[in-house]
């Protein structure tokens, strides 16, 4: 799972114009998205992953079946359209047909993103059948070689094989590929790749540096010049290739002058549920200090999204800082992510230290200075599975995460 899955992406512009004919009346009140991060065990362990680095603490204590088509129907009635059903990987839960098919019957416009794994044609025959609207398949590069390193699996002919599936029963398809110092040179085959795929849509991500991707910055962080040229090699593909494919690059947010607004505004317009049932404006919430979040398990999800004191901590502009307090640009980006500002500076309520105008905006040119040190860049990955998590968690691997401010 990855941050662009959500916010800008294709997967929400598509949905915007398909919504099951579910009328889009939702308002500043209501969630559109409801993200179900239904499980954290997962057979890939990308180095970049989102998930949070001590996601083992939530892997015992999954919401059951039943629980999930609860949260399902009180989201619904809340105003959500539009579902996600991620992980982790969702495909190791057996229950993800029951799931969709109450989506369904409750004119969610349901999305699977998903890394392939667990994917057959009896179970995507049974998502058809049941009324999935569409399926997001992550792709890492166009050799085995970057594929099965980044992620420590072999999966890259796999993919493949689902990417054919996914065409054949006639689902749109929608690629995402994130994007990292291994495979940036491959921009133009990977596009090529993509094309030659069937792809409809292809998001190539940037990675955003949180989770895993933060511990392992160093070794994931291109140049500004290798972004540059990906960015330039993307729009002339697009411009000369003439191809229905449509193509999303996400800028990465060290490379902008200003941050992202981060999940379009806390607590404004997406909810997620996790596997254990907590809830939260956004993947990564759980790492700011002194914060409480509901969990469906004993709060009303109504509740949790309009009256609970974490939804509405960072809602609107109320508990800004200067320079953001009277930034002529805070509509814009609402002083950009909470999780950020913390992670980067030991400050929830600071400007997004991305942003030019922070105080703390050296953090950033250190970071892209860090990652250009041969030294740093040797270090070795830290990839993203149950071992190194539990290690995050007891603190073995405190030297290595130490020198990102805040991280547990
Ligand atoms: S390890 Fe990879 S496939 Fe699994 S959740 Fe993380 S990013 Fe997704
Ligand atoms: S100072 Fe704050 S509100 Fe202004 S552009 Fe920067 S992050 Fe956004």
């Amino acid at each position: 799972m990855t941050q662009n899955s959500l916010g800008d992406s294709v997967v929400q512009k598509t949905v915007q114009a398909q919504n099951n004919g579910v009328a889009a009346t939702a308002t500043h009140t209501q969630p559109l998205w409801l993200l179900a991060e239904i499980t954290y065990r997962c057979p890939l362990h990308c180095a970049f992953c989102y998930n949070p680095t001590d996601y083992d603490k939530h892997t015992q204590n999954e919401l059951s079946t039943e629980q999930w088509i609860k949260t399902l129907r009180e989201a619904r009635k809340l105003g959500a359209i539009q579902l996600g059903i991620s992980g982790g990987e969702p495909l190791l839960r057996d229950d993800i047909e029951e799931i969709v098919a109450e989506a369904h019957k409750l004119g969610y416009y349901s999305n699977l993103i998903t890394s392939g794994v667990g994917l057959t044609e009896k179970r995507i025959q049974a998502f058809k059948d049941g009324g999935l609207d569409h399926i997001q398949l992550s792709m890492h590069d166009i050799t085995e070689e970057i594929n099965n390193f980044i992620t420590n699996t072999k999966t890259f002919e796999l993919k493949k094989k689902v990417a054919a599936m996914i065409k054949s029963h006639g689902y749109p398809m929608v690629l995402n590929v994130v994007i990292h110092r291994y495979n940036i040179g491959h921009m133009k085959e990977i596009l090529e790749m993509a094309e030659a795929l069937g792809a409809d849509y292809i998001e190539l991500a940037n990675t955003q540096y949180y989770g895993w991707s933060l511990i392992n910055r160093n070794q994931l962080m291109p140049s500004k010049e290798q972004v540059e040229e990906a960015e330039r090699i993307t729009n002339e593909y697009r411009a000369k290739s003439g191809s229905k494919m449509k193509v999303f690059f996400v800028v990465p947010d060290y490379f902008a002058d200003r941050p992202k607004k981060c999940m379009n505004g806390w607590g404004e317009v997406f909810m997620i549920v996790t596997a254990n049932g907590d809830v939260l404006p956004c993947h990564s919430a759980r790492v700011l200090p002194n914060m409480k979040f509901p969990n469906v398990k004993d709060d009303e999800l109504g509740w949790s999204w309009k009256d609970s004191p974490a939804f509405n901590k960072y809602r609107g502009d109320s508990w800004m800082k200067e320079p953001c307090r009277n930034c002529a640009e805070k509509e814009k980006d609402l002083g950009g992510c909470r999780c950020q500002a913390f992670l980067l500076t030991g400050d929830a309520e600071t400007a997004d230290p991305v942003c030019s105008l922070s105080p703390h905006h050296h953090i950033i040119e250190k970071a892209i200075e860090d990652a250009k040190n041969p030294q740093l860049q040797a270090q070795p990955i830290i990839f993203r599975n149950d071992k190194n998590s539990k290690k995050v968690i007891s603190g073995e691997l405190e030297e290595r995460t130490k020198e990102f401010h805040a991280l547990p």
